[in-house]
């Protein structure tokens, strides 16, 4: 720990789901390596997805805490206990978590009447925390989970609207104004990007209140995307800070099995299952955090098939909970399927322990829906990535991966939805994109450029690297902005 003239206090307040959670903590824990005073902010049921590890910063000397707040669930016509959006099992339920989240800016302004923190870093999920914390003379960073990247290419849409002079749905146009060509087509933008609608209004709030905060925070390092790093600051004028990997904090195979919650699977069991497989010959295979944007039946049983055609050794982590043994039938799986892949394959039905498995010598190749955590946590460990976008910004990140980076083959995903997709990719295409990603010489140049990538994301977060540096950059100016208040 750096000893520091005084400690400052910064807040953290992460959306309730998985994907933000998760980053927000290591991001506190990055801070707190940096000498600062961190407090998380969270509803009951979503702190023990991290308290284990929190307990254990706090052993090793770190100020780091938790603060609870309630979650209104019952307030908004939620069941009880539904406080995170994994938790959201209908379409009626998304407004009402909506609502509830929108009921925690009074108790997000008493509690920071309270603690006094010298900074809130919240989510882009609640917009109004720029207001809370301005009352407050508290500068508010933005954290939006993405890279810098996914919100260029978004900021070039919004700009210049492409996409209203395409006629079909499925011809690739290219997005203006970026530093390379990239191209999407209509089926892959976000709904919200492309039609009016509530959720488009929110869009429209999040970016309101980003151009009325102190600046946007980061989790990805400059070396991995510069141009569109500059650009996010030159062309579109954001003050912002990368600091990450911020998953680079879990260190301890203990931190990186209960990182997210508690794994489904020993730690120690999947790790002798990796431990009997050659370096880089297991495929991994996640889609995220949120089972309601797992897939239908019928497209399991072409991945199961599509597995079991490529000859590849796997782990799967499968999340929807109909879909766990037990009585319920599992019609996604071929007749034996199991029995015939002994050995090969091993399937994690729920939570995964996905870093402590990523970053196994083993692990030769991750499809991926494009998440940008599981995104970053893939390039961390230097795998190439088979790249299956579903919902979200993840066909933006797919670009990244596969035509800027080089480092992934694209399934050919068309269709973005936040629901069950109507296009089904075929056995055919699934197993072509695993034998390119992993056999062969241009699965070894992917390969290649993953491992330079890898090594390029460690040295930044060490002493000197470009994200230790701005993040102390970041604070040095929050110390400078403390001083002068007083
Ligand atoms: N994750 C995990 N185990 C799982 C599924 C997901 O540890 O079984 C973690 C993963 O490592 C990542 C996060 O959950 O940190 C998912 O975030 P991402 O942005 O990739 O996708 P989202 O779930 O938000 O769609």
């Amino acid at each position: 720990m750096e000893s520091q003239p005084f400690q400052l206090h910064v807040a953290f307040f992460p959306y309730m789901a998985h994907g933000h959670i998760i980053p927000t903590v290591d991001m506190a824990r990055s801070f707190a390596r940096h000498g600062v005073k961190a407090t998380i902010i969270t509803t009951a049921l979503n702190a023990p997805l991290f308290s284990r590890t929190i307990d254990r910063d706090i052993e090793l000397g770190f100020k780091i805490c938790i603060l609870v707040m309630k979650f209104p669930s019952t307030e908004a016509g939620l069941p009880e206990g539904c406080e995170n959006a994994s938790s959201i099992k209908t379409l009626e339920m998304i407004p009402k978590f909506f609502n509830a989240v929108s009921l925690l800016q009074q108790p997000l302004e008493e509690l920071l009447r309270e603690c006094r923190p010298d900074c809130l870093v919240a989510d882009m999920m609640f917009p109004w925390a720029t207001k809370v914390s301005g009352k407050l003379d508290i500068p508010r960073l933005v954290f939006h989970g993405t890279s810098s990247f996914a919100l260029c290419v978004s900021d070039c849409l919004k700009r210049y609207e492409p996409y209203k002079s395409i006629q079909s749905d499925l011809e690739p146009f290219p997005v203006p104004g970026l530093p390379d060509k990239i191209k999407l087509t209509k089926r892959q933008l976000p709904s919200y990007a492309k039609e009016h609608s509530e959720l488009s209004k929110q869009m429209d709030e999040i970016l309101q209140a980003e151009l009325e905060s102190y600046g946007v925070i980061m989790n990805s390092f400059h070396e991995l995307e510069p141009a569109y790093s500059e650009h996010y600051k030159k062309v579109i004028g954001r003050k912002s800070w990368h600091i990450g990997p911020v998953s680079l904090c879990n260190r301890d195979i203990v931190d990186k099995v209960q990182r997210g919650g508690e794994a489904s699977i020993d730690g120690n069991e999947c790790l002798k299952w990796l431990a009997k497989k050659k370096s880089n010959s297991v495929l991994y295979i996640c889609f995220g955090s949120m089972s309601k944007t797992d897939f239908s039946a019928t497209q399991l049983f072409e991945i199961a098939k599509a597995l079991a055609a490529s000859g590849q050794n796997f782990v799967w982590v499968v999340k929807n909970e109909e879909r766990t043994k037990g009585e319920v039938k599992e019609e996604w799986l071929p007749e034996g399927f199991e029995k015939q892949m002994d050995g090969n394959g091993l399937i994690i039905r729920g939570w995964a322990p996905q870093m402590l498995i990523l970053d196994h010598e083993a692990i030769g190749g991750f499809m991926t829906h494009c998440g940008w955590n599981s995104t970053l946590e893939g390039i961390t460990a230097g795998v190439p990535m088979v790249t299956w976008p579903l919902c979200a910004e993840q066909f933006y990140n797919e670009k990244l991966i596969t035509d800027v980076l080089k480092i992934g083959v694209a399934v050919g995903a068309q269709e973005w939805s936040r629901h069950e997709r109507k296009i089904l990719v075929k056995k055919e295409e699934i197993a072509n994109a695993i034998m390119q990603l992993m056999i062969g010489e241009e699965a070894e140049a992917l390969r290649n450029r993953a491992k330079a990538l890898k090594q390029m994301a460690r040295k930044a977060t060490e002493e000197e690297g470009s994200s230790y540096c701005d993040l102390n950059a970041l604070l040095e100016e929050l110390r400078a902005i403390k001083t002068t208040s007083y």
